[in-house]
Protein backbone atom coordinates (compact mmCIF):
# COMPACT_ATOMS: atom_id res chain seq x y z
CA UNK A 1 0.00 0.00 0.00
CA UNK A 2 1.34 3.51 -1.04
CA UNK A 3 1.36 6.32 1.61
CA UNK A 4 -1.03 9.13 1.23
CA UNK A 5 0.77 12.03 1.89
CA UNK A 6 -1.31 14.36 2.37
CA UNK A 7 -2.29 12.40 5.03
CA UNK A 8 -0.43 13.35 8.06
CA UNK A 9 -1.57 10.65 10.05
CA UNK A 10 -0.83 8.09 8.06
CA UNK A 11 2.57 9.67 7.33
CA UNK A 12 2.99 10.27 11.73
CA UNK A 13 2.23 6.56 11.72
CA UNK A 14 4.88 4.87 9.50
CA UNK A 15 7.63 7.32 11.06
CA UNK A 16 6.30 6.16 14.68
CA UNK A 17 7.22 2.80 13.45
CA UNK A 18 10.39 3.77 12.75
CA UNK A 19 12.79 2.41 15.51
CA UNK A 20 15.00 5.77 15.52
CA UNK A 21 15.56 6.16 19.19
CA UNK A 22 18.99 8.57 19.18
CA UNK A 23 21.14 7.87 17.51
CA UNK A 24 19.79 5.59 15.32
CA UNK A 25 18.08 6.43 12.05
CA UNK A 26 15.93 3.61 12.37
CA UNK A 27 14.50 4.14 8.54
CA UNK A 28 13.17 7.20 9.93
CA UNK A 29 15.24 9.67 7.38
CA UNK A 30 15.20 6.80 4.39
CA UNK A 31 11.03 7.20 4.87
CA UNK A 32 11.01 10.89 4.55
CA UNK A 33 13.25 11.07 1.39
CA UNK A 34 10.92 8.70 -0.19
CA UNK A 35 7.95 10.62 0.37
CA UNK A 36 9.62 13.93 -0.04
CA UNK A 37 11.40 12.87 -3.67
CA UNK A 38 8.08 12.12 -5.76
CA UNK A 39 6.44 15.87 -4.40
CA UNK A 40 9.54 17.41 -5.94
CA UNK A 41 12.19 18.07 -3.15
CA UNK A 42 16.20 17.37 -3.96
CA UNK A 43 17.22 15.70 -1.06
CA UNK A 44 20.49 15.21 0.26
CA UNK A 45 22.04 13.45 3.08
CA UNK A 46 24.98 14.00 5.61
CA UNK A 47 26.37 11.40 8.45
CA UNK A 48 28.62 14.31 10.45
CA UNK A 49 30.93 12.73 13.24
CA UNK A 50 33.09 13.49 15.97
CA UNK A 51 35.55 12.25 18.19
CA UNK A 52 33.68 10.80 21.19
CA UNK A 53 30.02 11.21 19.48
CA UNK A 54 28.23 8.57 17.57
CA UNK A 55 27.63 9.41 13.73
CA UNK A 56 24.11 10.97 13.29
CA UNK A 57 22.78 10.79 9.68
CA UNK A 58 20.85 14.18 8.92
CA UNK A 59 18.35 15.05 5.74
CA UNK A 60 18.29 18.65 4.13
CA UNK A 61 15.80 18.88 1.43
CA UNK A 62 14.60 21.30 -1.12
CA UNK A 63 11.96 22.27 -3.37
CA UNK A 64 11.52 25.86 -5.60
CA UNK A 65 14.65 28.05 -5.90
CA UNK A 66 13.59 31.54 -5.95
CA UNK A 67 12.63 34.22 -3.50
CA UNK A 68 12.96 33.15 0.22
CA UNK A 69 13.75 30.05 1.60
CA UNK A 70 10.98 29.10 4.27
CA UNK A 71 12.99 26.04 6.49
CA UNK A 72 11.29 23.68 8.32
CA UNK A 73 13.60 22.17 11.25
CA UNK A 74 13.26 19.30 13.07
CA UNK A 75 14.57 15.75 14.19
CA UNK A 76 13.37 12.06 14.15
CA UNK A 77 15.59 10.82 16.44
CA UNK A 78 13.29 9.88 19.97
CA UNK A 79 14.04 9.26 23.50
CA UNK A 80 14.07 5.91 24.64
CA UNK A 81 10.13 5.25 25.60
CA UNK A 82 11.47 3.42 28.93
CA UNK A 83 9.36 0.55 30.54
CA UNK A 84 7.61 -0.47 27.20
CA UNK A 85 5.15 -2.84 29.41
CA UNK A 86 4.03 0.49 31.11
CA UNK A 87 2.17 1.94 27.49
CA UNK A 88 -0.68 0.66 26.90
CA UNK A 89 0.54 -0.40 23.09
CA UNK A 90 3.57 -0.88 21.90
CA UNK A 91 5.56 2.67 21.63
CA UNK A 92 6.33 1.98 18.37
CA UNK A 93 3.37 0.51 16.75
CA UNK A 94 1.73 3.72 16.39
CA UNK A 95 -1.92 2.54 17.50
CA UNK A 96 -5.01 4.79 17.14
CA UNK A 97 -7.38 5.06 20.01
CA UNK A 98 -10.75 6.85 20.94
CA UNK A 99 -9.37 9.64 18.59
CA UNK A 100 -5.66 9.58 20.05
CA UNK A 101 -2.54 8.23 18.28
CA UNK A 102 -0.02 6.33 20.52
CA UNK A 103 3.63 6.08 20.18
CA UNK A 104 7.15 7.54 20.94
CA UNK A 105 7.55 10.89 18.83
CA UNK A 106 3.77 10.87 18.31
CA UNK A 107 4.54 15.01 19.88
CA UNK A 108 8.59 15.08 20.13
CA UNK A 109 8.45 15.33 16.91
CA UNK A 110 7.57 13.00 14.17
CA UNK A 111 3.76 14.17 14.42
CA UNK A 112 5.07 18.23 13.34
CA UNK A 113 6.72 16.60 10.72
CA UNK A 114 4.61 14.60 8.99
CA UNK A 115 2.04 17.67 9.34
CA UNK A 116 4.51 19.78 6.66
CA UNK A 117 5.00 17.14 4.38
CA UNK A 118 1.35 16.69 4.01
CA UNK A 119 0.76 20.92 4.32
CA UNK A 120 3.32 20.84 1.54
CA UNK A 121 1.89 17.77 -0.20
CA UNK A 122 -1.81 19.41 0.18
CA UNK A 123 -0.89 22.54 -1.31
CA UNK A 124 1.24 21.06 -4.33
CA UNK A 125 -1.79 18.96 -5.23
CA UNK A 126 -4.16 22.17 -5.18
CA UNK A 127 -1.72 24.07 -7.69
CA UNK A 128 -0.87 26.54 -4.93
CA UNK A 129 2.89 28.49 -4.76
CA UNK A 130 4.71 27.07 -2.31
CA UNK A 131 7.49 28.92 -3.46
CA UNK A 132 11.46 28.11 -1.89
CA UNK A 133 10.51 25.36 1.05
CA UNK A 134 13.08 23.11 2.50
CA UNK A 135 13.40 20.95 5.72
CA UNK A 136 16.23 20.52 7.80
CA UNK A 137 15.76 17.17 9.36
CA UNK A 138 18.69 15.73 12.04
CA UNK A 139 19.16 12.40 13.78
CA UNK A 140 20.83 14.08 16.66
CA UNK A 141 17.93 16.45 18.79
CA UNK A 142 17.81 14.25 21.38
CA UNK A 143 21.42 13.19 21.54
CA UNK A 144 24.57 15.41 22.31
CA UNK A 145 23.57 17.75 19.90
CA UNK A 146 26.96 17.67 17.84
CA UNK A 147 26.82 16.30 14.28
CA UNK A 148 23.33 17.55 13.86
CA UNK A 149 21.50 20.64 12.94
CA UNK A 150 24.66 22.94 14.07
CA UNK A 151 26.74 21.06 11.34
CA UNK A 152 23.96 20.80 8.86
CA UNK A 153 23.83 24.98 8.94
CA UNK A 154 27.78 25.27 8.80
CA UNK A 155 27.64 22.90 5.65
CA UNK A 156 24.91 24.59 4.01
CA UNK A 157 26.33 27.93 4.97
CA UNK A 158 29.76 27.03 3.15
CA UNK A 159 28.06 25.93 -0.23
CA UNK A 160 25.90 29.58 0.19
CA UNK A 161 22.45 27.77 0.52
CA UNK A 162 20.96 30.24 2.43
CA UNK A 163 17.71 30.40 4.91
CA UNK A 164 15.18 33.21 5.59
CA UNK A 165 12.99 32.40 7.71
CA UNK A 166 12.47 29.03 10.01
CA UNK A 167 9.65 27.26 11.75
CA UNK A 168 11.21 24.81 14.67
CA UNK A 169 8.38 22.28 15.18
CA UNK A 170 8.64 21.58 18.03
CA UNK A 171 6.15 20.82 20.78
CA UNK A 172 5.48 24.12 21.60
CA UNK A 173 1.81 24.51 23.04
CA UNK A 174 1.10 23.88 27.20
CA UNK A 175 -2.02 22.84 27.01
CA UNK A 176 -4.01 23.48 23.23
CA UNK A 177 -2.81 24.05 20.13
CA UNK A 178 -2.60 27.77 19.44
CA UNK A 179 -1.48 28.29 23.11
CA UNK A 180 2.00 29.83 21.87
CA UNK A 181 5.11 30.42 19.63
CA UNK A 182 8.03 29.92 21.17
CA UNK A 183 9.68 33.48 19.42
CA UNK A 184 13.47 32.87 22.24
CA UNK A 185 14.98 31.39 24.79
CA UNK A 186 16.69 31.82 27.47
CA UNK A 187 19.97 31.30 27.97
CA UNK A 188 21.41 28.38 29.68
CA UNK A 189 25.39 28.18 30.84
CA UNK A 190 26.73 25.32 33.65
CA UNK A 191 29.40 26.83 36.32
CA UNK A 192 32.02 24.33 38.25
CA UNK A 193 32.59 26.26 41.31
CA UNK A 194 35.37 25.09 44.08
CA UNK A 195 36.81 26.27 46.98
CA UNK A 196 40.06 24.92 48.45
CA UNK A 197 40.49 24.68 52.06
CA UNK A 198 43.17 22.71 54.18
CA UNK A 199 42.63 19.29 55.35
CA UNK A 200 43.12 18.01 59.17
CA UNK A 201 41.09 16.48 61.85
CA UNK A 202 37.93 17.74 62.91
CA UNK A 203 39.11 17.85 66.45
CA UNK A 204 42.00 20.44 65.54
CA UNK A 205 40.06 22.75 63.18
CA UNK A 206 42.70 25.37 63.97
CA UNK A 207 45.68 22.95 61.67
CA UNK A 208 42.86 23.38 58.79
CA UNK A 209 40.79 25.59 57.15
CA UNK A 210 36.99 24.52 56.38
CA UNK A 211 36.12 24.96 52.71
CA UNK A 212 32.68 23.83 53.48
CA UNK A 213 31.31 27.14 55.90
CA UNK A 214 33.02 29.00 53.35
CA UNK A 215 31.42 27.60 50.24
CA UNK A 216 28.13 27.90 51.78
CA UNK A 217 28.25 31.53 51.45
CA UNK A 218 29.05 31.75 48.00
CA UNK A 219 26.24 29.68 47.69
CA UNK A 220 24.00 31.86 49.34
CA UNK A 221 25.15 34.80 46.91
CA UNK A 222 24.84 32.89 44.18
CA UNK A 223 20.98 31.78 44.64
CA UNK A 224 20.14 34.52 46.74
CA UNK A 225 21.39 37.47 44.54
CA UNK A 226 18.39 38.58 42.06
CA UNK A 227 20.17 38.80 39.11
CA UNK A 228 17.14 41.14 37.20
CA UNK A 229 13.77 42.00 37.03
CA UNK A 230 13.13 40.17 33.62
CA UNK A 231 12.43 41.87 30.16
CA UNK A 232 9.68 42.74 28.08
CA UNK A 233 9.43 39.16 26.49
CA UNK A 234 11.41 37.18 28.85
CA UNK A 235 10.93 36.19 33.01
CA UNK A 236 13.69 37.32 35.20
CA UNK A 237 16.69 35.08 34.87
CA UNK A 238 17.77 32.72 37.95
CA UNK A 239 20.34 30.50 39.37
CA UNK A 240 20.17 27.52 40.45
CA UNK A 241 22.84 25.34 42.57
CA UNK A 242 22.29 21.74 41.71
CA UNK A 243 24.98 19.72 43.01
CA UNK A 244 27.31 20.18 45.90
CA UNK A 245 30.06 17.55 46.72
CA UNK A 246 33.02 17.15 49.48
CA UNK A 247 35.95 14.63 48.32
CA UNK A 248 35.11 12.91 52.56
CA UNK A 249 33.95 10.14 53.33
CA UNK A 250 35.24 10.56 56.98
CA UNK A 251 32.96 12.40 59.86
CA UNK A 252 36.68 13.71 61.46
CA UNK A 253 37.95 15.04 58.46
CA UNK A 254 37.95 18.38 57.14
CA UNK A 255 37.72 18.58 53.48
CA UNK A 256 40.63 19.77 51.26
CA UNK A 257 37.90 21.56 49.08
CA UNK A 258 34.18 21.89 48.36
CA UNK A 259 32.36 21.99 44.84
CA UNK A 260 28.92 23.29 43.96
CA UNK A 261 27.47 23.24 40.46
CA UNK A 262 25.08 25.80 39.48
CA UNK A 263 22.89 26.60 36.20
CA UNK A 264 22.01 29.52 35.03
CA UNK A 265 18.96 30.60 32.69
CA UNK A 266 19.01 34.21 31.68
CA UNK A 267 17.74 36.40 29.83
CA UNK A 268 18.15 39.06 27.04
CA UNK A 269 19.88 41.34 28.77
CA UNK A 270 22.54 39.02 29.42
CA UNK A 271 25.12 37.65 26.79
CA UNK A 272 27.51 34.21 27.92
CA UNK A 273 30.23 36.70 28.09
CA UNK A 274 28.60 38.70 30.31
CA UNK A 275 26.66 36.64 32.59
CA UNK A 276 29.77 35.00 33.30
CA UNK A 277 30.96 38.34 34.26
CA UNK A 278 28.13 38.56 37.21
CA UNK A 279 29.22 35.09 38.55
CA UNK A 280 32.82 36.19 38.79
CA UNK A 281 31.41 39.33 40.43
CA UNK A 282 29.42 37.20 42.99
CA UNK A 283 32.56 35.19 43.57
CA UNK A 284 34.82 37.95 44.03
CA UNK A 285 32.28 39.09 47.21
CA UNK A 286 32.07 35.88 48.58
CA UNK A 287 35.83 35.62 48.76
CA UNK A 288 36.66 38.63 50.22
CA UNK A 289 34.51 38.46 53.39
CA UNK A 290 35.42 34.64 53.14
CA UNK A 291 39.19 34.75 52.64
CA UNK A 292 38.84 31.82 50.20
CA UNK A 293 40.69 30.52 47.30
CA UNK A 294 38.09 29.34 44.50
CA UNK A 295 38.08 28.35 40.71
CA UNK A 296 35.09 28.62 38.95
CA UNK A 297 34.43 27.25 35.20
CA UNK A 298 31.48 26.88 32.37
CA UNK A 299 30.01 24.84 30.17
CA UNK A 300 27.01 24.95 27.67
CA UNK A 301 26.21 26.30 24.45
CA UNK A 302 23.12 27.71 24.21
CA UNK A 303 22.96 31.29 24.27
CA UNK A 304 20.08 33.46 24.72
CA UNK A 305 18.22 34.92 21.74
CA UNK A 306 15.04 36.75 20.88
CA UNK A 307 13.17 37.13 17.17
CA UNK A 308 11.59 40.11 16.92
CA UNK A 309 8.03 40.62 15.70
CA UNK A 310 8.05 40.80 11.73
CA UNK A 311 7.09 39.12 8.78
CA UNK A 312 7.79 35.59 10.27
CA UNK A 313 6.47 35.98 14.00
CA UNK A 314 2.87 37.87 12.43
CA UNK A 315 2.47 36.10 9.75
CA UNK A 316 2.93 32.74 11.85
CA UNK A 317 0.51 34.12 14.21
CA UNK A 318 -1.93 35.00 11.99
CA UNK A 319 -2.46 31.76 10.49
CA UNK A 320 -2.73 29.96 13.72
CA UNK A 321 -5.56 32.34 14.38
CA UNK A 322 -6.94 31.58 11.18
CA UNK A 323 -7.22 27.92 12.34
CA UNK A 324 -7.43 27.68 15.42
CA UNK A 325 -9.38 30.64 16.42
CA UNK A 326 -6.89 31.61 18.98
CA UNK A 327 -3.97 34.10 19.67
CA UNK A 328 -0.68 32.63 20.23
CA UNK A 329 1.15 34.18 23.22
CA UNK A 330 4.31 35.22 21.99
CA UNK A 331 6.67 33.34 24.27
CA UNK A 332 10.12 32.32 26.03
CA UNK A 333 9.97 30.05 28.37
CA UNK A 334 11.33 26.37 28.57
CA UNK A 335 14.29 24.64 27.66
CA UNK A 336 16.49 24.73 24.60
CA UNK A 337 15.95 23.57 21.23
CA UNK A 338 17.99 23.79 17.82
CA UNK A 339 16.73 26.86 17.53
CA UNK A 340 19.54 28.04 19.47
CA UNK A 341 22.02 27.21 16.41
CA UNK A 342 19.37 28.81 13.79
CA UNK A 343 18.95 31.98 15.00
CA UNK A 344 23.01 32.17 13.93
CA UNK A 345 21.56 32.46 10.29
CA UNK A 346 17.85 33.57 9.92
CA UNK A 347 15.09 34.71 12.11
CA UNK A 348 13.86 31.24 13.47
CA UNK A 349 10.41 30.78 15.61
CA UNK A 350 9.08 27.41 17.33
CA UNK A 351 5.46 25.79 16.47
CA UNK A 352 4.19 22.81 16.27
CA UNK A 353 1.95 20.10 18.70
CA UNK A 354 1.32 20.03 22.50
CA UNK A 355 3.70 19.41 24.93
CA UNK A 356 1.33 17.68 27.51
CA UNK A 357 2.98 14.13 26.96
CA UNK A 358 6.29 14.41 25.41
CA UNK A 359 8.94 11.81 26.84
CA UNK A 360 6.31 10.28 28.66
CA UNK A 361 4.57 7.00 29.05
CA UNK A 362 1.72 7.01 26.29
CA UNK A 363 2.86 9.64 24.30
CA UNK A 364 0.13 10.32 22.12
CA UNK A 365 -1.49 13.25 19.99
CA UNK A 366 -4.73 14.03 19.01
CA UNK A 367 -5.86 13.05 15.25
CA UNK A 368 -7.60 16.50 15.42
CA UNK A 369 -4.60 18.38 16.15
CA UNK A 370 -2.47 16.61 13.56
CA UNK A 371 -5.14 18.09 10.79
CA UNK A 372 -5.13 21.09 12.50
CA UNK A 373 -1.84 21.91 12.44
CA UNK A 374 -1.11 20.54 8.96
CA UNK A 375 -3.46 23.47 7.61
CA UNK A 376 -0.95 26.16 9.95
CA UNK A 377 2.09 24.85 8.47
CA UNK A 378 -0.14 25.01 4.70
CA UNK A 379 -0.51 28.33 5.42
CA UNK A 380 2.79 29.12 7.06
CA UNK A 381 4.06 27.44 3.44
CA UNK A 382 2.08 29.91 0.99
CA UNK A 383 2.40 33.05 3.35
CA UNK A 384 5.62 33.55 4.82
CA UNK A 385 8.61 33.44 2.06
CA UNK A 386 6.07 35.78 0.38
CA UNK A 387 6.24 38.26 3.43
CA UNK A 388 9.44 37.83 4.00
CA UNK A 389 10.41 38.56 0.18
CA UNK A 390 7.44 42.02 0.34
CA UNK A 391 9.66 42.74 3.91
CA UNK A 392 12.88 43.15 1.86
CA UNK A 393 11.79 44.41 -1.25
ZN1 LIG B 1 12.01 17.51 20.25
Amino acid sequence: MTLDVTDPVALARALIQCRSVTPEEGGALTLLQSVLEPLGFVCERVTFQEAGTPDVENLYARRGTGGANLCFAGHTDVVPPGDAAAWHSDPFAAEIRDGLLYGRGAVDMKGAIACFVAAVARAIAAGEDTGSVSLLITGDEEGPSINGTVKVLQWLAERGERLDAAIVGEPSNPDALGDEIKIGRRGSVTGELVVYGVQGHAAYPHRADNPLPKLAQFITRLSGTRIDEGTRHFQPSNCQVTIVSVPNTAANVIPAFAAATFNIRYNDIWRRATIEEWVRLQCEAAALATGARYDVSFAGTGDVFLTERGPLVDTLSSAVQAVTGRTPGLSTSGGTSDARFIKDYCPVVEFGLVNRTIHQVDECVPLQDLERLTEIYRLAVLRIAKAVDQAAA
